[in-house]
């Protein structure tokens, strides 16, 4: 089961009709149908990793400011506990028996596989380690891809909020957004796997792309999860002029 990346976008993500979710919405019938996801999401950040472990968990609405209906979604997938503790046996890691669904896990899921269906085991980030410690931490849960489980890396291939604000989201591209989203398929497609861990020095406006690098560190784990280190472009897009949609295969 190859490792995913997607984009996550803004949690307006459930409400609009754009290029990037008319993909997310076939992503479900183009892949395979995993046996279960272990998902690494933006949203979920931690001093050291942990596993979630509930049995139902809950749909976590952690934004701000957005339109009513977005808070009154459930997405009630099942948890996965005995996975879990799988991934924390693989991981050396601590279980949150409570830990819920963030909008980086439910947004893009509900469109994926609409029915809720797939057990999803919520795994924390840490946004101080940067990229090494992601691809590690990627590299561990490699047995479970052969198990048919589906790492997958939720977060968005560029994310600065403050160039993001007064945008629309059919706005045209900034240039220095596509510099980015241009480099970064072009290492993935060569599997330039150290040029990426190096983004930071190596990536065209790379700051400027992530102020904070919260929002890439998934990407690190589903390249660090895959076998091939190659990647292939699934989708590419831009919203709101600056938020890159860009999701890849590994
Ligand atoms: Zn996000």
């Amino acid at each position: 089961m190859p490792p995913v990346f997607l984009s996550h976008g803004s949690p307006m993500l459930t409400l609009e009709t754009t290029a990037a979710t008319a993909f997310l919405r076939r992503l479900g019938d183009t892949i395979a149908k995993p046996s279960a996801v272990v998902v690494v999401s933006a949203h979920w950040p931690t001093e050291r990793p942990v596993a979630g472990a509930a049995a139902r968990p809950a749909t976590i609405h952690d934004f701000y400011g957005f339109p009513s209906r977005l808070y009154q979604i459930r997405y009630p997938a099942p948890g996965a506990p005995d996975l879990a503790r799988r991934v924390a046996d693989l991981l050396g890691c601590g279980l949150d028996p409570g830990r819920g669904l963030d909008h980086g896990v439910w947004c893009p899921a509900s469109l994926i596989w609409p029915d809720a269906d797939l057990p999803i085991v919520p795994v924390s980030l840490q946004p101080a380690l940067g990229p090494h410690h992601h691809y590690e931490l990627g590299r561990a849960l490699r047995p479970l891809a052969a198990e048919g489980v589906l790492v997958l890396g939720s977060g968005a291939l560029t994310h600065n909020l403050r160039a993001y604000a007064g945008h629309q989201v059919d706005d045209p591209a900034e240039p220095w957004a596509s510099a980015f989203a241009d480099w970064s398929a072009a290492a993935v497609t060569e599997g330039r796997i150290e040029d990426l861990l190096a983004y930071r020095r190596q990536a065209p406006f790379a700051a400027q792309c992530h102020p904070t690098d919260e929002h890439l560190l998934p990407f690190f784990v589903a390249l660090g999860a895959s076998e091939a280190g190659l990647g292939t472009v699934l989708h590419r897009s831009m919203e709101y002029g600056v938020l890159a949609m860009d999701a890849y295969r590994f």
